[in-house]
């Protein structure tokens, strides 16, 4: 059985060449020829905004450099649009990696600022330019043609457009589904959690970028072939919110919104250049307060979108497990046990004049798990981020398997072979819990954005798969593979993180405070995991608040207080310490 989205394709792809031979008038197919156009740039912005989380107001100036570059090198150069078409995805890409570079490092609002910036120059730049025809822009420009072939304006133009708008929609749904989609998806809300586990989510944020500048490249070829023309205002700042706005209204989380929008936000704006003029009398562009208004509500009682409401009545779409026979994801070689692996040495945190972690020594040989106790505000989740590189040390030095962690970035030390969980779980609440606990895997695998478009990547996908089902298996989530993770209970989000740790293959893995807001049976369940993890020589620092679950699996205990080492040795002699006691245990005890 086929998903409803891929019927949902395959109806589109007959219903193109069905249109055409039927009885519509022209104005139809300019009509869809447009909304045509707005879907592909829609699309990158669905890419870049709605699932990669970068705000751009400024797509429609990627458009203009596709327009533009085909209308100057067809009209005064002769040369075949079929060539222009990749010198202009060529500019595009340069301007957008320039671009790239100097924004997209900037946080919060200063991206979407640095966009309409950069829309505003390129329209200033285009209609001042005397080779670009300044603001009347080129005329001229020929349809699109091969050999006797001409594509025109009307139908021709149509079955060529929206061909390339499936065959994009389509590159996007498959990437989005694969180890760079998966990646992708986290850039928005999981960016820490994403570089944990080895993923550099500013080259992912590059890409993403790249991407959308080049569909709305494409449309700006399409564009001057079709209008016959290029002029500054269609690629201005105006078009760059319009675009935006099309697909916020259409779903911009979703490939069908960007369609939905475009078309949705064409047709209402021609009903309203007939009918507004008629209601009030005069003409000019009130179509704008309209879609102010109409925007204003849709963000209030629709902020996914249209097509987000039609996506939550479709059936949740089953991936089917055809990963079984897969096979296995290369393993590192490990640490033989008893062998030093990880050496701390005096590490130090201070923020402002706060010490959070006040040179602190311990070591952990392989196949050892190691507790980290202490009082709440002690400094063990400071610890633990300077030893996975979430944070800096002040002073100090951490070496594993014999190299020392110079500084390097959490996503260096990941692949190095250390894997953590986080105090407070860290996940993508809206993928599966299988495609979460894949991205733990995600430096085992090397496949790209081509290949995932193209769909090249089915091989690995199926070994990812099967090792991250492998690894929900091993501890007991085998029964939770297709759920949402947003969905699942406390307890087995924790698990599904030491899964997805797990699933990296890592000598030593981190765990911060596994236990904490279990209820008691999870809590068994948990301690049934790690007595695994322990009988599999599995090598393990633990920060935990339970006593009894760390006594009874820890070999060695490290306790800190006030961010300074107060003692350190097995469980037993631990408990014994009087100073443990007082400070930790309580007297009581
Ligand atoms: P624990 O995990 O042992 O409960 P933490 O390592 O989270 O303790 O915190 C240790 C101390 O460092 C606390 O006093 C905490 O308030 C402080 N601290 C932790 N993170 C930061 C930060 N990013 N900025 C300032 N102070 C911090
Ligand atoms: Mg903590």
């Amino acid at each position: 059985m086929k998903s409803p989205r891929t019927l949902g394709l395959l109806a589109l792809a007959l219903a193109i060449p069905l249109l055409t031979v039927l009885p519509l008038p022209d104005f139809w197919f300019t009509q869809l020829n447009t909304i045509g156009l707005y879907s592909l740039t829609c699309l990158g912005l669905v890419l870049l905004t709605g699932v990669g989380g970068l705000t751009s107001f400024g797509q429609a100036a990627f458009v203009g450099i596709g327009a533009y570059t085909t209308a100057v090198l067809t009209v005064q150069l002769n040369v075949s649009p079929w060539l222009t078409l990749f010198i202009g995805l060529a500019l595009t890409a340069a301007c957008a990696l320039v671009l790239a570079a100097i924004t997209l490092r900037m946080s919060g609002h200063y991206l979407p600022l640095a966009t309409i910036a950069w829309g505003l120059s390129l329209y200033y730049l285009m209609g001042n330019l005397e080779a670009l025809g300044k603001y009347d822009g080129i005329s001229g420009v020929k349809t699109l043609a091969i050999g006797g072939l001409d594509f025109g304006e009307g139908r021709g133009f149509f079955v060529l457009t929206w061909a390339i708008v499936l065959l994009a929609a389509a590159a996007v749904l498959h990437l989005l589904d694969s180890r760079a989609g998966r990646a992708i998806r986290s850039l928005k809300g999981g960016a820490q959690m994403a570089e944990a586990m080895g993923i550099n989510t500013f080259r992912y944020k590059v890409t993403v970028f790249l991407l959308a500048a080049l569909l709305a490249s494409i449309s700006g070829w399409l564009f001057a072939h079709f209008q016959r023309s290029v002029s500054p205002t269609a690629f201005g700042l105006k078009m760059g919110i319009e675009y935006l706005f099309m697909t916020v209204v259409g779903g911009v989380a979703h490939v069908w919104g960007a369609l939905v929008g475009a078309g949705l936000i064409k047709l209402l704006d021609d009903q309203l250049q007939v009918l507004l003029p008629r209601l009030i009398g005069t003409s000019g562009s009130y179509e704008i307060i309209v879609f102010g208004i109409v925007l204003v509500l849709v963000l209030k009682y629709l902020p996914d979108g249209l097509w987000d409401m039609v996506e939550k009545k479709l059936p949740r779409r089953q991936r089917r497990n055809d990963w079984g026979d897969a096979a296995p994801l290369p393993e590192r070689a490990k640490p033989a046990a008893g062998e030093l692996l990880l050496d701390v040495q005096a590490i130090r945190k201070e923020f402002g004049g706060l010490v959070a972690v006040n040179d602190i020594s311990f070591q952990i040989r392989a196949g050892q798990i190691v507790g980290l106790i202490g009082p709440n505000g002690a400094g063990k989740s400071t610890t633990f981020n300077l030893i996975t590189g979430v944070l800096q040390m002040t002073r100090g030095q951490v070496v594993f398997a014999g190299e020392a962690l110079d500084r390097l970035p959490s996503r260096e030390i990941a692949r190095r072979g250390m894997a953590r969980t986080f105090q407070h779980v860290k996940m993508i609440p809206d993928m599966t819990v299988l495609e979460n606990v894949a991205l733990g895997a995600h430096l085992r695998g090397q496949r790209g954005v081509l290949s995932a478009m193209t769909r090249l990547n089915r091989e690995e996908e199926r070994r990812l798969f099967r090792e991250a089902q492998r690894q929900l298996e091993r501890i007991g989530m085998g029964a939770h593979l297709h759920e949402q993770a947003g969905n699942l209970a406390m307890g087995q989000q924790r698990l599904m993180e030491i899964a997805r740790a797990l699933c990296s293959d890592p000598a030593l893995l981190l765990l911060d405070e596994p236990a904490a807001g279990l209820r008691h049976k999870e809590k068994q369940d948990l301690v049934a995991v790690l007595r695994q993890l322990q009988r599999e020589r599995m090598s393990i620092l633990l920060v935990e608040h339970d006593m009894d679950m760390v006594m009874e699996v820890c070999d060695h205990l490290v306790v800190m207080e006030f961010g300074t080492l107060l003692t350190q040795g097995t469980p037993a002699q631990v408990q014994q310490d009087p100073k443990v006691r007082a400070a930790y245990l309580g007297t009581e005890h």
